[in-house]
């Protein structure tokens, strides 16, 4: 373990840990942060008063859509968020605006060594050693990616080769020229960077990489996705979750379990339920997140919107870490939840079904139009192409997924099964979802 102390703590102990250093970022923000003086003032709250783990859940919670507000107004670029000094500012970040303007994030060095040391505990869990040549085939921007992955391999002593500005096939004769050992992306890119391997005459299976750790998207821990990626590069495929707002969270080890081990040593991770209480191991909840070791932009309680499955890690792991688990990973963004018919589907278990199922690629979008022909009910489709590999004929294979679909979501949905190459080849995270629905917001 990177740090086995804080990763194998008794729980009394970290439950302790947790509350003494929340206690000192809602007194460091109550001090320096006029957004977050004004919001505990609002809500009556002394740091001092913060002594129980229960005291936590008096503080208010801290929603995106109130950190577009304070960037709105107030100081630029930061706005009121800011908690230090603007020459402590050392790193640059934004978050991607997926879902509404994008959040303008700064950090301290001390931050930034925070941030790659909670990398580090992830990259450790998953077998990056001092003698790895880890790949980075992302784009090196203002989005911060796979940038504190990028200076958590350093910090271990492993060996970083970056992959930024460089197209997919560049990408994949470099990772065969110095034979990297591991590398670093989103599961969609993973595939991707697979297809081009074998468009550029390799075979990524023949490729040195051992290792590849996955991040941005759910898929590294919907087993359908996770079987495709290790067995186009006949490698261990790592699952990890972060935010730009919250930091590096959750990762898988080298173990047996599917799902993430939660970093309680740096983030106070509560699971709520809809009326904000905790939930109990075996249920299912809502991340609230509190970074308990951040300077610059800090956030208290921060509503991740991560719905995640909530397990006792030492039930479920052998490992040995004490960290309480999310099983089956993130089991979905609540903003990307949707109903159906009256149907709650999530978009992480039709990306199950049609990467389980050999007879198609592993490209697919699910449509979701407003109507059908008798204009009442809503018309789920799902695009996806023709597998070279298998070369099951399209008709037959549309109608083998649009089976599986039904009896996996209960969901009625039409199946396209186009040309191999038809649809488009994402480089970062994809937008597999296009809700076309006139209500839909
Ligand atoms: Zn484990």
């Amino acid at each position: 373990m990177w740090n086995p102390a804080l990763e194998t703590m008794d729980r009394g102990a970290l439950r302790e840990l947790q509350v003494d250093r929340f206690r000192e970022q809602v007194r460091h923000v109550y001090e320096h942060s006029p957004f977050y003086r004004e919001k505990l003032d609002a809500a009556g709250i002394d740091p001092d008063d913060i002594r129980t783990y229960a005291d936590v859940r008096e503080v208010p919670t801290t929603k995106k859509g109130e950190l577009r507000e304070a960037q709105g107004s107030g100081p630029f670029p930061y706005g009121d968020l800011l908690a230090v000094g603007p020459a402590e500012v050392t790193e640059y970040h934004q978050t991607s605006g997926t879902t509404g303007e994008p959040v303008r994030q700064a950090d301290s060095w001390g931050d930034w060594e925070w941030w790659s040391d909670c990398w580090a505990s992830v990259l450790w869990a998953q077998g990056i050693r001092p003698d790895d040549r880890v790949f980075f085939p992302f784009s090196y921007n203002v989005f911060v990616a796979f940038w504190a992955a990028h200076y958590a391999c350093e910090r271990i002593g492993a060996e970083v080769v970056p992959g930024g500005n460089l197209s997919s096939a560049q990408r994949v004769r470099k990772m065969r020229e110095v034979d990297v050992t591991a590398f670093a992306s989103t599961p969609t890119y993973a595939l991707r960077l697979a297809e081009v391997a074998r468009e550029e005459g390799f075979e990524p299976s023949d490729f040195a990489v051992e290792r590849i750790v996955c991040a941005g998207e759910p898929g590294a821990s919907v087993p359908g996705t996770k079987a495709r990626i290790e067995e186009a590069w006949d490698a261990a495929v790592y699952d990890h979750a972060g935010a730009t707002e919250a930091g590096a969270w959750g990762f898988s080890c080298d173990g047996e379990s599917v799902g993430l081990h939660l970093n309680e040593a740096q983030f106070l991770i509560e699971v709520l339920d809809e009326d904000g209480e905790p939930v109990d191991p075996g249920e299912t909840g809502e991340i609230v997140i509190t970074p308990l070791n951040r300077t610059a932009q800090p956030y208290i309680r921060f509503e991740l919107r991560d719905e995640i499955g909530l397990r006792d890690g030492r039930d479920v792991c052998d490992c040995g870490r004490t960290f309480r688990f999310a099983e089956g990973g993130v089991l979905g963004r609540l903003d990307d939840l949707t109903k159906v018919n009256g149907v709650l589907l999530a978009p992480t278990a039709i990306e199950d079904v049609v990467r389980s199922y050999g007879g198609v690629s592993d490209e697919y979008e699910v449509i979701i139009d407003g109507h059908d022909e008798k204009g009442d009910l809503d018309v789920v489709t799902v695009v996806t192409e023709e597998n070279p590999g298998t070369g099951v004929p399209a008709a037959e294979a549309s109608e083998e997924l649009r089976k599986r679909l039904k009896q996996t979501t209960s969901i009625t949905c039409r199946v396209d099964v186009v040309p191999y190459e038809s649809l488009d080849r994402p480089e970062l995270k994809a937008d597999r979802l296009d809700d076309r629905r006139e209500d839909h917001v």
